[in-house]
């Protein structure tokens, strides 16, 4: 069976989006993998179709509930469903390349896109949701991340990259930045690519590359080095209700 994504979002006609063009887009319409975009207002149940209320301790904004976010998942998750369920917010664990690989090689995922301040941290919990971030800033919805998520896992699923794009090299594979990338014309305005580049000698391009790698990943990300990163859990324990 081909990996499948569901997303649970206010916002349904956001998807495809981008997603349906290009690698994703392609890998889509080979059957590589499914996108359902779920209408989580579907399954209020008052006659307005309320899916927020104001939060419990004051403040600004809105937030989702708990029984309507829980009966949204139910319904895009029947029993037996073993995908992860993924909650996109600035709160979760920044979103790295393990978890990506991760996904990737699973069934597929179920994504949760909040909204307004956010989702009922309750029902987060219960449902023993992956908390994932995509970086430090706020967007104004978890639509952009849930994208950003799929396009990353979807792009690894195999057939999705063609023998011309290789996920072998790329930055984050090894720990490391990726080292920089040079085409025709050799000279341009002025500037040379890197003569190793031109030598055609396999070996010392290998190694220029390696200590590219290493040069950039020091200098701009030197937390890549230091620390041995870990991946957020995939299946955090549920809580009991
Ligand atoms: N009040 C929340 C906070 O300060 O953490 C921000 C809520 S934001 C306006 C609305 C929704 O956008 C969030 O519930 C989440 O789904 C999504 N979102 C915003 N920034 C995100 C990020 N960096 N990564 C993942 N999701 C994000």
């Amino acid at each position: 069976m081909s990996w499948r994504a569901t997303v649970l979002t206010l916002f349904p006609g956001m998807f495809p989006g981008p997603l349906g063009t290009s690698l994703a887009g392609r890998g889509m319409e080979r059957g590589l993998w499914s996108l359902e975009a779920r209408d989580i207002r579907a399954v209020a149940t008052d006659r307005h179709r309320t899916v927020d209320d104001t939060p419990f301790g004051g403040g600004a904004g809105m937030v989702l509930r708990p029984d309507v976010v829980d009966a949204a998942v139910a319904a895009a998750m029947p029993e037996g469903d073993a995908r992860p369920l993924v909650f996109l917010t600035p709160r979760g664990a920044p979103l790295r390349q393990e978890l990506v690989r991760e996904l990737s090689a699973g069934p597929g995922v179920v994504a949760l896109c909040g909204r307004y301040e956010g989702v009922d941290q309750r029902v987060v919990e219960a449902r023993g949701m992956i908390e994932v971030s995509i970086g430090d800033y706020v967007l104004s919805g978890g639509e952009l991340a849930a994208m950003v998520l799929l396009d990353a896992c979807v792009r690894l699923i195999p057939g999705v990259m063609g023998a011309a794009e290789s996920a072998e090299e790329e930055s984050f594979s090894a720990g490391l930045l990726e080292y920089p990338h040079y085409t025709r014309p050799a000279e341009w305005r002025g500037r040379r690519v890197p003569e190793v580049l031109l030598s055609g000698h396999h070996a010392e391009v290998a190694r220029w590359r390696r200590e590219q790698s290493e040069a950039v990943t020091r200098e701009r990300r030197p937390d890549l080095l230091s620390e041995q990163r870990r991946a957020a859990p995939l299946h955090p324990a549920a809580s009991p209700a």
